[in-house]
């Protein structure tokens, strides 16, 4: 393992399960089948994770409050009995029109994981395939990795000059490996 982070933050959608849009059904809701592998090495090298998601599909009607609670209950069992270590999920649904600092890019998310689990955030990653994901994690000091998979492809396109990545890689199984090797 090139390191341990004190917390390695992974974006939802398009990161570790696909990107259909709107996921507002627990049916219509699977991890990549990389992610759970990925994960599980990472926890081996003594790694845990937040999981940071804007669901603004709440706010916008099309995604049901409950719904979306089972779907992270799902998720939460599935870390669980893999024994990947979960210390929260954060969930913005903040409609991009009327957004708090708590939507990605903004801080809010990682700023409440920072106080509850006593984190040090220039000693996290954040892992993600949307430009907010990024932005995120290098406003605050973290390290980032851009997966392209979900949106990451279009990501790399459209990332201005002064962002950089940490790490780009195809996705997180990819990431993984890099990490610990
Ligand atoms: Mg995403």
């Amino acid at each position: 393992m090139k390191k341990t982070y004190d917390c390695i933050f992974l974006d939802r959608d398009g990161t570790i399960n696909p990107d259909s849009g709107y996921i507002s059904k627990l049916d219509d809701f699977k991890f990549f089948e990389f992610t759970i592998p990925a994960l599980k090495e990472l926890s081996l090298h003594g790694n845990r994770f937040c999981i940071v998601t804007n669901q603004s599909g709440v706010e916008r009607g099309l995604i049901h409050q409950q719904d979306l609670n089972s779907i992270h209950t799902f998720i939460k069992s599935e870390f669980k009995r893999n024994q990947i270590p979960l210390l929260e999920i954060y969930v913005c649904t903040d409609h991009p029109d009327n957004a708090t600092e708590r939507r990605k890019p903004g801080p809010g998310m990682f700023v409440d994981a920072e106080a509850e689990h006593d984190l040090d955030l220039t000693n996290c990653l954040m892992v993600g395939d949307s430009p907010a994901d990024i932005q995120a994690g290098e406003m605050l000091g973290m390290e980032t990795m851009l997966v392209l998979t979900g949106r990451g492809k279009e990501t790399e396109k459209i990332l201005p000059d002064f962002i950089n990545p940490t790490f780009t890689v195809n996705n997180l199984r990819e990431g993984s490996k890099l990490l610990v090797q």
